[in-house]
């Protein structure tokens, strides 16, 4: 068992508070990670508000990287001093969804012992609790990076990138010379966007209420910027032709429900943020029958972590994915609440913890 700093959600829509809670050790498969840098997301404040309910207390923080202190017994390939990705992907390995290559469906996933806080559990939300200074976490979570890359871009990759990238590549399959929209211009889309123009489409449109996050997505591969609130069939028409594929990166009831006026017949819009519980979305289903429209999720980007994290690696290595650029401000733990107030305001691409 280890004491650790976290920052605990005892009351939804509170601020953090800075406490010492105390870690179990690593159990089978498990392993030990002191924490370098965890990066807020978005799905972190949805919890932080209660927008999906839960147990509290409870510590969030999916998104992270850090350094293997501890393994437990079974942990096959980690060894103590291994830097690795920390993420919320905890998969058996032999279900159906799992054998079938899509682990961030796995149906059961397991659970771990969850750290303490005197006599009381606190949650380690999502299998992770990573606003802390340490998680202890299944090894299905885990992904080796090398020792150069700096721990504030790195940590994106565990969520932001895997996201917005895998949404492109993997569930949608973008090919080259596909048209794509891209709504949301933040952490997940901006990742959305450079996955597209490496997927080799012909046209990336960045669609954001944001002129300055247009400028970004400019930086980040879009070949277009719409203002959000125009007429998205229009401003395609405008452009040449409806999209082939379009990315709501942004979990906002309204501008779901646009997503499918963007869309080229046959063409498909993908959920990729996450809104609310119980946010109820309008579509005109004769519409999208008549069109042979798609309308589907993707959850963490279809990502096959050991699949995907070392070519996404090599990208950047190469300087054909960029993951510095995303991170607009890091703060240390005891100022996490100034991170989240930032990403609440929609400031930046992402805010990091850096420990
Ligand atoms: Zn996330
Ligand atoms: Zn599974």
């Amino acid at each position: 068992m280890r004491d650790v700093k976290a920052a605990v959600c005892r009351e939804f829509g509170a601020p953090l508070a800075i406490e010492t809670v105390t870690l179990p050790d690593p159990g089978f498969g498990e392993v030990l990670v002191e924490i370098e840098a965890v990066a807020i997301c978005h799905s972190d404040i949805t919890f932080i508000d209660g927008g999906w309910g839960g147990d509290l207390p409870a510590i969030y923080g999916h998104e992270a990287v850090g350094r293997v202190a501890e393994v437990g017994v079974g942990v096959r390939d980690l060894a103590p001093g291994a830097r690795v990705l920390v993420t919320l992907i905890r998969s058996c390995g032999a279900c159906p969804s799992c054998a079938g290559g899509r682990p961030t469906q796995c149906a059961t996933p397991g659970a771990g012992a969850q750290p303490r806080s005197g006599e009381a559990t606190v949650v380690a939300a999502m299998n992770c609790g990573a606003f802390a200074e340490a998680v202890v976490v299944d090894q299905s979570q885990l992904a080796p990076v090398p020792d150069d890359i700096p721990a504030a871009a790195a940590c994106i990759l565990s969520c932001g990138v895997v996201t917005g990238l895998g949404a492109v590549v993997n569930t949608a399959k973008v090919r080259p010379g596909d048209w794509c929209v891209v709504i949301g211009a933040g952490g997940v889309g901006l990742n959305a966007i450079q996955a597209a123009r490496l997927s080799g489409a012909a046209r990336v449109v960045a669609v954001d209420i944001s002129d300055e996050k247009l400028d970004a997505a400019r930086d980040f591969g879009a070949t277009d910027t719409v203002l959000a609130g125009s007429d998205g069939r229009a401003a395609m028409l405008d452009l040449g032709r409806l999209a082939d594929h379009v990315f709501v990166t942004v979990g906002a009831g309204p501008v779901i429900d646009g997503a499918l006026d963007w869309l080229a017949p046959h063409g498909t819009a993908y959920l990729v943020g996450m809104p609310h519980s119980g946010t109820v979305g309008h579509f005109d289903p004769v519409s999208a029958s008549y069109f042979g429209q798609g309308l589907r999720g993707t959850r963490m980007g279809d990502v096959v972590l050991r699949r995907d994290i070392p070519w996404l690696l090599d990208l950047h290595a190469q300087g054909r994915l960029m993951l510095e650029e995303l991170v607009s401000e890091t703060f240390p733990l005891d100022r996490i609440n100034d991170a989240i107030a930032a990403t609440r305001a929609g400031q930046g691409r992402r805010n990091v913890v850096v420990l």
